[in-house]
């Protein structure tokens, strides 16, 4: 079985969802198959370590993103690969193009995947919907287009395959009909959230704005930075560096205590590799219990006093 795979690329380099995508392209093609990668950034040794067979290569794709040109491109890349599978994230340039791409060459595409497999020449895959509380599963034939959420795969952790063939695909001479005008980049001065050990997150079930404050000196008390889910942030309750999730930062604290967060998988995306995850939630069947390492069925409202008494204690 052959697997192409899109590489997201910031900044010129693969995105970590590109990395988990490489690997997981190779569990999927197994130990027989091939991995080839659709790669239009400027240095090939920049996806060398991902360990493909084959990179394919966008000569003249320029250092930014372009939908025009990377559909093109990607489109090129499939002539080239023949794949049994194409792999995108579920992210920006993935949503860009996989539909596109999907409906120009009329390919199945299953969007928002959680989980993959393939079997009897066909992919099934899961997706998570109504906030994750349910599972829906789908079958396709091959060949098929995968959206990939973040963290269906994990990153490779062997020895990679140094010496993957390298193939220049045709140059696309097309103009692009989108035009990149400008990035945002973060404000240096903020809050580096992904540095912190600890890190309290409230979500919307925190209530209102004045119980953040409370929130805010647990934090504080903790040694740790107060973070949010999306609708925080979208309330103005906190600032845009504070959010933690798909369209926020991706964290890695040793101590994640998420305060009325539903674990919704644009959440879990950002945090779901924590070191330890406690949960506090007045539903006992909230997704973010299936990812707590601890976890309370506890109101905020009992809880935080309560916590912030005994942290005061312990710290006093
Ligand atoms: P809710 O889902 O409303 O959950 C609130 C929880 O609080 C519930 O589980 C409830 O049981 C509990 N609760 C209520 N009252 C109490 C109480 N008194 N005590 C204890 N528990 C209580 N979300 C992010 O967080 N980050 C992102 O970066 C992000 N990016 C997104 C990108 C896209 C493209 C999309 C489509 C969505 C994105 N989202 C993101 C939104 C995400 O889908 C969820 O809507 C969001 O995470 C829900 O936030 P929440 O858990 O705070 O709120």
């Amino acid at each position: 079985m052959k697997v192409l795979v899109y590489i997201d690329l910031l900044d010129g380099k693969p995105t970590a969802i590109a990395r988990e995508l490489a690997n997981g392209a190779k569990q999927l093609a197994g130990s027989d198959g091939t991995v080839e990668l659709a790669y239009f950034g400027q240095d090939a040794n920049a996806v060398k370590d991902l360990g493909a067979n084959k990179i394919l290569l966008g000569p003249g794709a320029g250092p930014i993103y372009n939908p025009t040109i990377h559909g093109a491109y990607l489109d090129a890349a499939i002539d080239q690969s023949k794949p049994d599978l194409v792999l995108l994230g579920y992210t920006t340039s993935g949503l860009d193009l996989g539909p596109v791409v999907a409906m120009r060459r009329n390919l199945p595409v299953l969007s928002y995947c959680t989980a993959v497999r393939v079997a009897d020449g066909r992919v099934e895959v899961d997706s998570q919907i109504y906030g994750g509380k349910l599972i829906s599963t789908a079958q396709a034939a091959l060949p098929s287009i995968l959206l990939v959420n973040a963290g269906a795969f994990r990153e490779a952790d062997g020895t990679p395959n140094q010496s993957a063939d390298i193939v220049e695909l045709p140059p696309i001479t097309s103009s692009a009909n989108v035009e990149f005008v400008s990035a945002t980049q973060p404000d240096p001065n903020a809050v580096d959230i992904t540095k912190a050990a600890r890190l309290l997150c409230v979500g919307r079930g925190i209530g209102d704005e004045d119980s953040i404050e409370e929130a805010r000196e647990v934090a504080g008390l903790l040694s740790g930075e107060l973070v949010g889910s999306r609708p925080i942030i979208d309330a103005g309750w906190l600032p845009k560096e504070r959010q933690v999730g798909k369209s926020g930062r991706k964290v890695k604290p040793k101590l994640y205590l998420a305060l009325g967060v539903s674990g919704a998988p644009e959440h879990i995306e950002g945090m779901g590799s924590a070191d330890v995850i406690v949960a506090i939630n007045t539903d006992a069947k909230a997704p973010i219990f299936d990812h707590a390492h601890i976890g309370a069925n506890v109101d905020i409202a009992d809880f935080l006093p309560a916590f912030k008494e005994a942290i005061s204690k312990k710290v006093s």
